[in-house]
């Protein structure tokens, strides 16, 4: 073979080695293309079958949910539930003022109120107004707020039923009460001796059932209201009534001090704010141990409301019982409290007073030590006190 010959075998050799080497490589690169094809594609389906799913769950909520722009407050996005409660349409009322699509409701002032935390409850369906519903406002990102909204028609009137039974109960239960409450007063147990014992007993439980009437009545009332009369509470005569009524009940037991320092009056319902507060004085003394301090005092608050506090230098309850203090009927030690002559209502009506007054009830208490009960109003509440001519409250 002449070397020419064999150079141009070489090079034949060299060159296809160099085509299969690249012949090799393209297979590679196409198949490694086509996988990238196809994982785009599979991604793509995931993304898709994910939607899908957000979609399909968003359709099957019950609740309406709508999204809408924070600051524009405009309707970004809602779910069928929304045009079911609502009477939202699509594409109608994309991109509408929230509170044009909603005019029923009062969502700028609950906005402006800063009321985003707690549900708004039982407010008429804008499209019936017998379809009740309660709505909650969630920031959900800095640009969105989700507004959702629930049917809550047989939840309330279920409670309507419980309120209504409760009530009817303790009015058929106050007629009977009084006749045998009546009689028994009539009863002396000392032209009785051998009776006395038991008249006395049976004196002291038909006073405590009829208490206990009077107080879930007077819980019915309180909750079948959404308002009270806006009257001005005069609170240096009604600090001294209080003062008063501790006396009485503590029968010189304890040292009783009242404070005014905020000269203040407040705005609401003088009947139920003295319900309320003498609740919790009676509490103070009927919980305080003989020689113990009890202080009733009225003060400012630092934004400009004001607080009604009872201290008491009794036995103080123990953290655990705290969140459930102004439950019905929730007692620390039963047969304590049963022996102090109450009927477990006591905080929960103190509770719904200050709820219809927008206010607070915040309790602090160490065992042994003592408790301190306070009534916190907003500034909305507080009024100017006026003064009479020679500069006396
Ligand atoms: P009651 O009629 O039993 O006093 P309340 O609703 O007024 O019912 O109070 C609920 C429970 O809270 C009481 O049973 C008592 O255990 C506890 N409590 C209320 N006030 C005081 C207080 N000042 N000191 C200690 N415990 C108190």
């Amino acid at each position: 073979m002449d070397w020419s010959l064999a150079t141009a075998i070489a090079a034949l050799a060299a060159a296809c080695a160099a085509l299969a080497w690249l012949w090799r490589r393209l297979r590679r690169l196409e198949s490694e293309r086509l996988d990238e094809r196809r994982r785009a594609r599979a991604g793509r389906r995931r993304l898709l079958d994910l939607l899908r799913a957000y979609r399909a769950l968003a359709d099957a909520l019950p609740d309406a949910v709508i999204v809408a722009e924070r600051n524009s407050q405009r309707i970004v996005w809602f779910n069928p539930a929304a045009t079911r409660l609502l009477g939202l349409r699509q594409p109608r009322d994309i991109d509408a003022p929230l509170g044009e699509c909603l005019q029923a409701w009062p969502i700028a002032r609950w906005l402006a109120a800063g009321r985003m935390a707690e549900p708004m409850g039982d407010l008429p369906s804008p499209i019936s107004p017998e379809v009740r519903l309660s709505l909650r406002l969630v920031p959900y990102s800095p640009e969105h707020w989700l507004l959702i909204v629930r049917d809550v028609t047989r939840l309330e009137r279920l409670e309507h039923m419980r309120r209504d039974f409760v009530a009817n109960v303790s009015h058929e239960l106050r007629t009977p009460l009084t006749v045998v409450h009546g009689y028994l007063e009539m009863l002396d147990p000392a032209e009785h001796p051998d009776w006395a014992p038991m008249l006395a007993e049976m004196q002291r439980q038909s006073q405590r059932m009829t208490q206990l009437v009077e107080d879930l009545l007077t819980l019915s009332r309180l909750e079948s209201r959404d308002a009270v009369p806006e009257e001005t509470v005069a609170m240096a005569p009604l600090l001294a009534t209080l003062q008063r009524e501790a006396e009485a009940l503590s029968q010189g037991a304890h040292e009783i001090g009242v404070e005014d320092v905020a000269q203040v009056d407040l705005a609401g319902s003088q009947h139920e704010l003295h319900s309320a507060f003498s609740n919790l004085v009676s509490n103070a003394v009927r919980y305080t141990p003989a020689g113990g301090r009890i202080g009733i005092r009225l003060a400012r608050t630092a934004d400009g409301g004001a607080e009604l506090a009872v201290t008491d230098t009794g036995q103080g309850i123990a953290p655990e019982h705290l969140p459930r203090l102004t439950e019905r009927f929730y007692r620390v030690s039963t047969s304590r409290s049963r022996e102090s002559g109450g009927t477990g209502l006591g905080l929960a009506i103190v509770k719904h007073v200050l709820g219809l007054h927008q206010a607070q009830l915040r309790i602090e208490s160490e065992p042994g030590a003592g408790s301190r009960f306070a009534c916190v109003f907003g500034p909305g509440r507080v009024v100017a006190r006026k003064r009479r001519i020679g500069g006396t409250a």
